[in-house]
């Protein structure tokens, strides 16, 4: 749970950056997730009231769906085409940054017959985004918050990919970065995050350990200044993963999906996917109907699948074991309301253990030509098991988030994937290998 801490610049404080001289397009103000309450936007995060979580509220462009639809369809090929359901300006396509999403949306026909999957099924393929994971989305949304505040740093705790996102959107924005890892990641991991130029930070502890330094930082003078794209700045950064409903649905021909299958770390993207669903309903881009939503986690961090089984409202932190780094997070700040989605939608959690992971990451490079990262051969994998278990419907029309690329994780699959032989450079030597046609 964000804790509130005094340089938040917590609703209410007098600040420089009130609503009046903010401009973030169509967000009027954050309003708290529990009581309702609203504040002024800020780099706020938690209620002054009662401690939840604090969102953005829009004033939603209703009323012309079809002006809406022809505006964003005539938008640019990324996530800005959706500027006006978004806590950005409406110039934003316009400045420096990544221009992230608009990635592919994959009819994965062939998975999608070793699966058993009739209904229709798509990969959405996250790999695509500038730093290969979907996390540029939602820092390309904290980007123009931190614009709109002031803030010349440009901070997060990670998990891996986030640390990559923020130092490119940071060097392409002009802003100073310095970002927080837990010091025993992937290679590939670290070196994204380093190679942009920004500071990083490895911390020892776990990815709990390193965001709850952050929210210490953000209280001391040391951190003055500087917008934590997950902390201080979470009600922007979260947005972002509104795109990619929206992107399904105009990828789908302005249609909801049945089912979808989304991974779990913090649980911010599977509830602002839903949030971002609800929006293209009431805005009336799509038509209304029902949809289910699937959590995803790994077996060696599953403490919402492990709610979500055991039937409980709240979640149990537990202490993270898995290949799945990008979704190791033992205490997820979202659960709860993670856990109310997939059981209001009729849909579920479920995880899957390392071994699994790794062969459906196969599965996927097999069948599509997709090199996920871990995140994605949980999505794969649990959406294989969920199958079996029949609790996912084949006969429906399904989509399976791919956050991640594979290339970020080479160690998940490097112990069993290699060359199928090593030949010197004649024919006979290719024979007795054996692949002689
Ligand atoms: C961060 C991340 C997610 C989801 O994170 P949430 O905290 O649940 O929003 C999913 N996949 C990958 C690869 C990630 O890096
Ligand atoms: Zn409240």
């Amino acid at each position: 749970m964000p804790v509130l801490s005094e340089a938040a610049s917590t609703p209410g404080t007098p600040t420089p950056d009130t609503s009046a001289v903010v401009d973030l397009g169509p967000a009027s103000a954050l309003s708290c997730r529990e009581c309702g309450e609203r504040f002024p936007l800020a780099p706020a995060f938690a209620c002054t009231s009662c401690f939840g979580p604090l969102e953005a509220a829009y004033d939603l462009p209703l009323g012309d769906p079809e002006g809406l639809r022809r505006r964003i369809e005539a938008g640019p090929a990324s996530i800005w085409r959706y500027a006006p359901l978004l806590p950005v300006p409406a110039d934003v396509a316009d400045k420096p940054n990544l221009a992230p999403g608009w990635t592919q949306l994959v009819k994965a026909d062939r998975l999608a017959a070793e699966l058993g999957v009739t209904g229709g099924l798509y990969v959405k393929d996250d790999s695509g985004n500038p730093t290969h994971s979907f996390k540029d989305r939602v820092v390309a949304n904290a980007v123009e918050a931190a614009r709109a505040f002031g803030f010349t740093t440009l901070s997060c705790s990670s998990t891996g990919n986030l640390a990559g996102a923020v130092g490119a959107a940071a060097a392409r924005a002009g802003l100073r970065s310095c970002v927080f890892i837990p010091h025993d990641l992937e290679q590939g991991k670290v070196v994204m995050a380093a190679v942009y130029g920004g500071d990083v930070v490895g911390i020892e502890g776990t990815y709990d350990d390193v965001n709850r330094f952050c929210s210490e930082l953000i209280g001391d003078p040391a951190g003055e200044g500087w917008g934590f794209v997950n902390v201080n700045l979470r009600p922007y950064y979260a947005e972002g993963s509104k795109t990619l409903a929206y992107e399904i649905c105009e990828q789908l021909g302005w249609r909801l999906p049945d089912q979808l299958v989304v991974p779990i770390a913090s649980g911010s993207q599977l509830t602002k996917i839903d949030k971002g669903l609800r929006e293209l309903i009431a805005t009336g881009l799509v038509e209304e109907k029902p949809y289910k939503i699937f959590g995803a986690q790994a077996a060696g961090c599953s403490p919402v699948s492990q709610a979500f089984k055991a039937g409980h409202e709240v979640v149990r932190p537990v202490r993270p074991d898995t290949i799945a780094k990008s979704l190791a997070i033992g205490n997820p700040a979202d659960g709860p309301y993670v856990l109310d989605i997939a059981r209001r939608t009729g849909g579920a959690v479920e995880d899957v253990s390392d071994p699994e992971i790794v062969d459906a990451i196969k599965l996927l490079a097999r069948t599509e030509g997709i090199f996920a990262e871990t995140a994605g051969g949980v999505t794969v994998g649990v959406t294989r098991k969920l199958i079996e278990a029949g609790a996912l419907d084949p006969s429906l029309t399904t989509v399976v988030l791919n956050t991640g690329d594979g290339l970020k994780t080479l160690d998940a699959v490097a112990p069993t994937t290699g060359p199928t032989a090593i030949i010197r450079p004649n024919l006979d030597s290719f024979r007795e290998a054996g692949l002689a046609s």
